[in-house]
């Protein structure tokens, strides 16, 4: 079975973006590109939407991975934000409640903390009214000891109590790979790999399209339409200036990085949101077999297309989790792997990385260009509706031609249908008993459903025709069959970092598979033996990069 999105189906995939014409091509695979392809094509648009590298492999693969409703928002009293989001994020969860799940964060009350603990009871309960929070999920406070109870790793001299409330946990890469799977069926054209590298314009200097190289194949063509929307992110203002329109509002970069430690080596009982000496506050996620600290915020100005983590960037977080969890004394050797990704914010003049709001900006060139960049992944549904009204009203003026309204809060994202949560732990457990048979358990069922679904069938009926004898090798053959027929796998990275998050989350499970990955990718691709030997390296590479770090170029040790 072949899907629209099969990496077999590249060929007539892109004879179709240079043959047809279409109504909006959209720039960028992330969360935003993939939000604005599915709310274009649902309302009946004919969308091309192009990604340079893989979906998802900008910010958002990079994001701290959290549906959250911004409580850090209401500090800086942007009240309608946290309204939005917080309402958004009830949203995403009912679309895809096995992606989207409810996580438990708790908040300690420091001595000479950020929030003392009227604040934190008043900020909290607010928090759960802006984002339509139920009253079963709402904040509870908790007592010293009742917070020591549920975390005892947390420094018991300075722990003053501690706020419960509601978040929800997601895989970001793959939120925008279901996104993008969801626009195919509404016949949505989508591809990785092709970069947008000029525009198009009409006999009048008008936008009309986009000049794009294939990247693997590095033929050129052009892809006609009636309207372009970039949403590029990072890259906005870059293509902004290829359109010459680059002037007033401009974005500012901001690194954030996250590092990964074994769940064995900083056992939180449950997420926790806690404050660093320097007056920040970070997360520490439990995940699986891991613990993942988050994040940084500092400004960037290095190169966009390679973001690494840095010494100081670790030791950082290392530091400030030593601060309030003593007994843990995490070290460098501790951490096997990390991400860094870069928020694009909208420049604030005399604002740090920190003050400047994650609002989302709309910028319209003069000559046709629509530019989409700031918000938050859990904003994505709500930036798109903006942008594709812009886009909708300029066919109704333009071309006198009607498209439905955003109708994107009723269509269920990829991996479904469950009608509700509890459905999804009914899944769940069920398959965990029809697995247990294949040398799977709870684990693999718990990462499959709240990666692929129901979709999980479709690997496990693969799983069944690979006679491997190691179920784990077995499992990922079948990951990988299903990625490269279903979500447009095209290298390792796409499968072991976005599709799968190995990478991230059980680094340790890679080294032993990849040769019988890389063997069934050239099987699948038709690599060469130069192709899989550099495919490898690259994959090494990458491996080392997310745990070894060096000092940034601005390190007084490198003076
Ligand atoms: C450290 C960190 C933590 C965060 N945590 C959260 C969180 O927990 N929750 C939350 O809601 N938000 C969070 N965010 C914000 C969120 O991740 C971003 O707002 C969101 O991912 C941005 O998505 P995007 O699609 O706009 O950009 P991107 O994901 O960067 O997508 C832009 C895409 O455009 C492609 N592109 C660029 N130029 C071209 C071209 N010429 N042709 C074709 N394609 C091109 C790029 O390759 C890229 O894939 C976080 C951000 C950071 C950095």
């Amino acid at each position: 079975m072949e899907s629209l999105l099969s990496a077999k189906k590249r060929p007539q995939i892109i004879e179709k973006l240079r043959s047809e014409t279409f109504d909006l091509v959209v720039i960028g695979g992330g969360i935003t590109g993939a939000g604005i392809a599915l709310d274009a094509a649902s309302r009946g648009m004919k969308v091309a939407l192009v990604e340079k590298n893989d979906f998802a492999s900008g910010t958002s693969s990079r994001s701290t991975k959290l549906i959250h409703g911004g409580l850090r928002y209401l500090k800086q009293f942007e009240i309608m934000l946290v309204r939005e989001v917080g309402r958004e994020r009830a949203i995403v969860h009912r679309l895809a409640p096995h992606l989207v799940t409810s996580e438990k964060m708790l908040l300690p009350l420091i001595k000479d903390g950020t929030f003392g603990k009227f604040a934190t009871s008043l900020g909290l309960m607010v928090y759960d009214v802006l984002a339509g929070v139920e009253r079963a999920d709402q904040r509870v406070m908790l007592s010293r000891e009742d917070t020591l109870q549920r975390e005892p790793l947390l420094k018991e001299n300075i722990v003053e109590g501690s706020g419960l409330y509601a978040e929800y946990r997601t895989d970001d890469a793959r939120l925008t790979v279901e996104i993008i799977k969801t626009a195919a069926q509404f016949e949505a054209t989508s591809i990785n790999y092709v970069k947008a590298e000029d525009f198009v314009y009409d006999a009048g200097g008008i936008v009309s399209g986009i000049k794009c190289k294939d990247m693997l194949t590095e033929e050129t063509f052009a892809i006609h339409s009636s309207y372009v929307v970039s949403a590029a992110g990072p890259w906005v203002d870059k293509l902004r200036s290829i359109n010459q329109s680059l002037e007033g509002k401009h974005l500012f970069l901001s690194k954030g990085v996250h590092i990964v430690v074994e769940h064995d080596r900083f056992p939180v009982n449950q997420s926790v949101y806690f404050d660093v000496p320097d007056g920040r506050m970070i997360f520490a996620i439990p995940r699986g077999k891991v613990t993942y600290i988050g994040t940084t915020d500092t400004p960037y100005d290095d190169d966009i297309n390679h973001v690494l983590t840095n010494q100081e960037d670790a030791d950082y977080l290392l530091e400030a989790v030593n601060n309030i969890f003593p007994t843990v004394e995490l070290k460098q050797e501790d951490v096997i792997s990390s991400w860094a990704g870069l928020r694009p914010l909208i420049h604030e003049e005399g604002k740090s990385a920190s003050e400047i709001s994650r609002k989302d900006e709309i910028f319209e060139s003069d000559n046709g260009l629509l530019s989409i960049a700031g918000g938050k992944l859990t904003g994505y549904r709500k930036m798109a509706e903006k942008i594709v009204d812009r886009v909708a009203k300029k066919f109704r003026k333009e071309h006198d031609l009607r498209f439905k309204n955003c109708w994107t809060d009723e269509i269920p994202i990829s991996g479904g249908p469950f009608s509700e949560p509890a459905e999804v732990k009914t899944y769940r457990d069920e398959l965990a008993k029809r697995i247990e048979p294949l040398g799977l358990g709870n684990y693999e069922a718990k990462y499959l459903v709240a990666n692929y679904g129901r979709q999980s069938e479709h690997i496990i009926e693969r799983f069944q025709e690979f006679e491997d004898t190691d179920p784990q090798l077995r499992l990922a053959r079948a990951e990988l069959w299903f990625g490269v027929h279903h979500e447009l796998v095209f290298d390792s990275a796409d499968f072991f970092l976005r599709r799968t998050g190995r990478l991230y989350f059980d680094i340790k499970s890679i080294p032993p598979i990849i040769d019988p990955i890389l063997q069934d990718l050239a099987a699948y691709l038709a690599w060469s033996d130069e192709k899989v030997a550099q495919e490898k390296q690259e994959l090494e590479q990458m491996i080392r990069e997310a745990y070894q770090f060096k000092y940034s170029k601005n390190h007084p040790s490198l003076a």
